[in-house]
């Protein structure tokens, strides 16, 4: 913050770190905002429910937080993300506090909660909010398919959230990030290593390039009774479902716990080489163009700044419309004179290439200052001057 003039004021919201209550009949809980994702948990699930929301960064990050970048976990799929499970919310503002009750639903004119929701802390600060629980689940199930290209396999992710299957999460690499999985598995044994070869020789047999294939991931949880399982990948997309090469497979589930790739940059960074994410989400009809758009735009840059770079991409949250694409970029700066400006060319090459395609600048990783020149392209810079009007009109009663 060395060019920034402006005085600046840290607040610490660490000891508003309790469930207040819970509503059990409404399926509620009201909790302080400065919890971290596994303390929330802890108090949720010594009571048997659970909020349901687990970023990559759930265990740095706060309730606060995520509805001030309004963020979306990873079983997102099923419970929502953070504006859908977040009713009702309160926020100390410049002018008083803001209390936003929290109703089931509303007609009562714009929606005050909007636009809090993803304010980054320009409104408020966010002290306390209630939020959907739910029972936590009896069983989970892992089901993983492997899917011979991308093309196949965006058709098939599609298809499953057209279908009446409800995972909490549906994602799906492709074949340079599956290539990347592989490569960096933990201490694979000489039994893993025969495994994986026996595999690919198969798939060969059967006329399927491992090269070009894609592990699509379904991960169910609920109630034994109530669970529906996609009996296919692409039922209800006859088409799709007849290329598309499955084996259901019951795993043990991921814990939150386990989420470790988010510190996968540092470790990078500690050895030269320069990584970053990009996640955007577009109607189903955009994803091939956008996926092409980002992966040649990625490579052009590395091409243009003469460095070595990978760049891969997973589907990680569905959506009735369409998807989230997420992509992961890295390149070695070695020989690069200015190494910052040099990460900057590459973000904003994949950035570009979202807007050129019509699709959001950030899915899940909100607008900070990094992406804030790209979003007064995406929504004009009048609307917003109009917005701010419309919201200082339309607060609430302050209590
Ligand atoms: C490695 C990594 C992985 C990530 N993975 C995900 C992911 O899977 N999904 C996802 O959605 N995001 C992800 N993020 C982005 C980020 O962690 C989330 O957006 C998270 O919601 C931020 O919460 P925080 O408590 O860390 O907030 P901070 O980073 O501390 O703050 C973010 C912004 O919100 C404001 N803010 C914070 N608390 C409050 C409050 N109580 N009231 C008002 N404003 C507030 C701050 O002023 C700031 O503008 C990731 C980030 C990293 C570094």
């Amino acid at each position: 913050m060395e060019d920034e003039a402006r005085p600046i004021v840290s607040l610490d919201l660490a000891r508003l770190d309790r469930v207040l209550e819970i509503d059990e009949a409404s399926r509620i809980a009201r909790v302080q905002a400065g919890v971290f994702g596994p303390a929330l948990e802890a108090q949720l699930g010594a009571r048997g429910w659970t909020l349901g929301h687990f970023p990559d960064s759930f265990s740095h990050s706060t309730l606060g937080g995520w509805i001030a970048t309004r963020s979306s976990g990873m079983q997102s799929d099923k419970y929502g993300d953070v504006a859908d499970l977040t009713r009702g919310l309160r926020a100390v503002t410049p002018g008083g506090i803001l209390a936003i009750r929290p109703v089931p639903s509303t007609s009562t004119g714009p929606s005050v909660r909007e636009m809090m929701l993803g304010s980054e802390g320009r409104l408020g600060v966010i002290t306390e909010a209630t939020v959907h629980v739910h029972r936590r689940p009896e069983q989970r199930l892992i089901l993983g398919y492997l899917l011979p290209t991308w093309a196949v396999s965006l058709e098939v992710m599609r298809a499953i959230a057209a279908s009446e299957a409800t995972p909490s999460v549906t994602r799906v690499s492709d074949a340079p990030e599956t290539a990347f999985s592989f490569a960096t598995r933990k201490t694979p044994t000489p039994v893993d290593r025969l495994k994986s070869r026996a595999l690919q020789a198969l798939l060969r047999r059967r006329g399927i390039d491992p090269a070009q294939i894609v592990p699509g991931l379904h991960r169910l949880r609920g109630h034994p009774a109530a669970r529906r399982r996609p009996a296919a990948p692409g039922r209800g997309d006859r088409q799709a479902a007849r290329r598309a090469r499955h084996r259901p497979q019951p795993r043990r589930a991921l814990r939150p716990e386990e989420v470790r790739h988010a510190l996968h940059r540092d470790f990078l960074l500690d050895r030269g080489a320069l990584a970053d994410v990009a996640e955007t989400s577009a109607p189903w009809s955009a994803l091939p163009a956008l996926y092409d758009g980002a992966m040649s735009a990625t490579r052009d840059a590395f091409a243009g700044l003469g460095v070595h770079g990978y760049v891969m991409c997973h589907l990680s949250h569905s959506y009735h419309a369409g998807a989230c694409l997420y992509f992961t970029f890295a390149f070695r700066a070695a020989g690069v004179r200015d190494e910052l400006a040099a990460y900057r060319t590459v973000k904003s090459a994949v950035q570009q290439s979202f807007l050129d395609a019509g699709a959001t600048l950030s899915h899940h990783h909100a607008v900070g200052t990094e992406h804030a020149p790209g979003s007064s392209r995406t929504s004009r810079r009048r609307a917003w001057r109009w917005s701010g009007r419309s919201w200082r009109a339309s607060i609430p009663a302050r209590t």
